[in-house]
């Protein structure tokens, strides 16, 4: 109860603007933080993502325009509150992925700490921890940067898996992955480097499979 009065006060306060375009918000679609104009405008891809060491993978949509320009948002002007809205698009596009449906638990692509620090948390923890609960499931920290890893933008294959090999450990107790199906969430696949390598490790450690799921998904793998 408090809770809401507080919500109702700070929407009055900082007037809620949509997730995707960034305008003002009315009436239903202040709860949904989505414009109507954007749900019926944003298209739910239905490709598959594919990649190396990882069993099967799903995304929402194309990494462009005004998708692009909320998550960038999302990392770097701190709208935090966008992770609860992405997560409702992320739980609706398992719901035809029976693959993915079986995970026993949920984990996330572990960033760079010096970019955490900046923004004070882990954008795709928030992702990861909104999908576990939505699927009622465990969501535990499996892995963490052993080092700083540039951004995969631009690299040729070569250098974007040298960037990221040996760049990922475990850091969670083996028996919490053995023969476990692990979920793993992150806001944007480029080229697959960095959620290969993270599947390569979750599965030395033992996990039996590693599905991915992210937001967006760029349009040419570069
Ligand atoms: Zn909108």
């Amino acid at each position: 109860m408090l809770k809401q009065l507080l919500d109702r006060l700070l929407d009055l306060l900082f007037p809620p603007k949509c997730t995707f375009c960034h305008d003002l918000l009315e009436g239903e679609d202040i709860p949904l933080r989505v414009c109507s104009r954007c749900r019926e405008k944003l298209v739910m891809m239905q490709d598959p993502l594919k990649g190396e060491f990882f069993d099967s993978g799903a995304y929402c949509f194309t990494y462009e325009g005004m998708v692009r320009k909320s998550i960038h948002r999302f990392k770097f002007n701190g709208r935090k509150e966008y992770a609860a809205v992405y997560a409702r698009y992320l739980l609706q596009r398992l719901e035809g992925e029976t693959d993915l449906q079986q995970a026993d638990l949920i984990t996330w692509v572990p960033t760079n700490r010096k970019n955490e620090r900046k923004r004070g948390y882990s954008h795709a923890a928030l992702l990861a921890r909104h999908v576990a609960e939505g699927m009622g499931i465990l969501c535990v920290e499996t892995m963490e940067k052993t080092r700083e890893t540039r951004g995969m933008y631009g690299l040729k294959p070569h250098e974007r898996r040298a960037n990221i090999l040996g760049a990922v450990k475990v850091s969670c107790k083996r028996e919490q992955l053995a023969g476990k199906k692990v979920l793993m969430i992150d806001d944007i696949f480029t080229t697959g480097a960095t959620a290969g390598e993270c599947a390569r490790v979750l599965r030395m450690a033992g996990a039996e499979k590693v599905f991915v799921l992210t937001v967006a998904k760029t349009e040419k793998s570069y």
